[in-house]
């Protein structure tokens, strides 16, 4: 290769199609009237376009992901609002919440799918974030970077998140004439999405791949979270994280990434384990096989060099609580179905709740991002009250998505961050049904539904 000839990179490239299709910012509303010069990845009319999604309707309280009413199915958009963006998917990553959604008893029906990527093909008018022919993430929170949350640093329960305020509005019709909405108003299982603007992130890299980004979009961003977000981990620190999951795994490359001298990996499955040693785990436990020895086990490995304590060091009397992770991240959550993969100790999700605060050093800091528990549990009050121990709950844990997103994806761009090897099975979204069903039964790490 001649190394004076021009660089052409996908930046620049995007860059073009963006100013190509800068005059296309079409305006959509009431009937979709045509853009004058419309980018040549606009192909028809906006209202009327049709295109196929993973939609579940009503389902009966013991609906099994097989048994749902849920298929794919035709949509006819509707027009599309002034602050929302049309993209064509490329990919989006099967996180394990679909398994609920997945039997849920939605009305309207609901096209699922969260955290996917795509290409831009037309925007509303209002739009400023993204450009016609962008290569956006549409990410699980949205960052509006406006509101009260957000402002004060927590983007990820952004309040543009759907709830009373904010419904999820129909975007299409289905082939009998019933209207659909978006699952939290991304519909990453479609052909086509219509996120509002404030999901979308654009990412400029030039050589990751659609399903790579996939993962950052919800599991990745989660797991990162933990690591850069309100708590952030430190050199040199011990680091403990309890399931080993897409979320889980995605903490441990974190907490290397951030240099973290001990990481300590916890799960039932051994698959999982062997591939959290792959990517950056130095120790790790089957839970099973630990029982009631688990948290003893692991808080003396963290000892740090020296009991000194007039001189940085930590008193190493067990009932003290000195000794422990300075970091504890709890990635498990509840079983909604049981697992065909290993079963864990407590399929209700709790006790990896209480061993990440009971294995957790005085001072140090236990954040915990999975969801599905059942039931209660237990903590020692005084600990509780005044043991100094900080808890950090939430899914993303300050994560801006629109300052970290980016800063993932060159994370991914650049090898320091895996994702290749959690997207560890690819469905077409013919296969949805197929693809939740294998990250329910806990086969894969991650599934991924891919678009052609
Ligand atoms: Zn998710
Ligand atoms: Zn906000």
């Amino acid at each position: 290769m001649d190394p004076n000839a021009p660089k052409v990179s996908r930046r620049k490239l995007l860059k073009n199609a963006a100013v190509a299709g800068g005059g296309a910012a079409a305006s959509l509303l009431g009937g979709g009237l045509q853009a004058a010069q419309a980018p040549a990845v606009v192909t028809g009319t906006q209202v009327g376009r049709r295109f196929r999604a993973y939609v579940v309707r009503g389902n009966a309280a013991d609906a099994t992901i097989q048994s749902a009413n849920a298929a794919v199915e035709q949509v006819t958009l509707k027009a599309l609002d002034e602050n929302r963006v049309l993209i064509r998917t490329e990919a989006c990553q099967v996180c394990y919440t679909i398994t609920g959604q997945a039997v849920a008893n939605y009305n309207p029906a609901r096209i699922l799918g969260h955290g996917a990527v795509g290409i831009v093909e037309a925007i509303g008018t209002k739009v400023r974030r993204v450009q016609v022919g962008d290569r956006v993430l549409v990410a699980n929170t949205p960052y509006c970077g406006q509101c009260y949350t957000c402002l004060r640093g927590r983007p990820d329960r952004c309040q543009m998140l759907p709830g009373a305020g904010n419904p999820m509005l129909p975007i299409g019709t289905l082939s009998d004439g019933a209207d659909v909405v978006q699952h939290n108003n991304e519909g990453g299982f479609g052909e086509l999405m219509l996120p509002y603007e404030w999901y979308c992130v654009p990412i400029f890299t030039n050589n990751v791949t659609p399903v790579e980004l996939s993962m950052l979009g919800c599991v990745g961003a989660c797991g990162l979270g933990t690591v850069f977000g309100v708590a952030p981990i430190e050199p040199a620190s011990d680091v403990a994280i309890l399931g080993c999951g897409p979320v889980g795994l995605s903490a441990v490359q974190g907490a290397r990434i951030k240099g973290a001298s001990q990481i300590i990996a916890i799960d039932p499955v051994r698959a999982r384990r062997d591939l959290a040693l792959k990517l950056g785990a130095t120790v790790v436990f089957d839970p099973n096989a630990e029982g009631a020895n688990l948290v003893a086990k692991v808080k003396d490995l963290c000892k740090w060099p020296s009991d000194r304590k007039f001189a940085g060091g930590r008193d190493w009397t067990p009932a003290n609580n000195n000794i422990g992770p300075d970091f504890v991240i709890e990635a498990v959550g509840g079983d909604r179905f049981p697992p065909k993969a290993e079963v864990g100790p407590d399929p209700t999700g709790v006790l990896p709740l209480q061993q990440a605060w009971q294995m957790c050093s005085s001072a140090g800091h236990v954040t915990t991002v999975s969801v599905g528990q059942r039931g209660n549990f237990t903590l020692p009050a005084g600990q509780w009250s005044n043991g100094a121990k900080n808890h950090h709950p939430g899914n993303m844990n300050g994560v801006s998505t629109l300052r970290d997103m980016q800063r993932f994806a060159r994370l991914v761009e650049t090898g320091q961050f895996n994702a290749k090897a959690m997207a560890t099975a690819v469905f077409p979204l013919d296969r949805t049904k197929e693809a939740i069903q294998a990250v329910c039964d806990r086969t894969t790490i991650s599934a991924v539904i891919t678009f052609s």
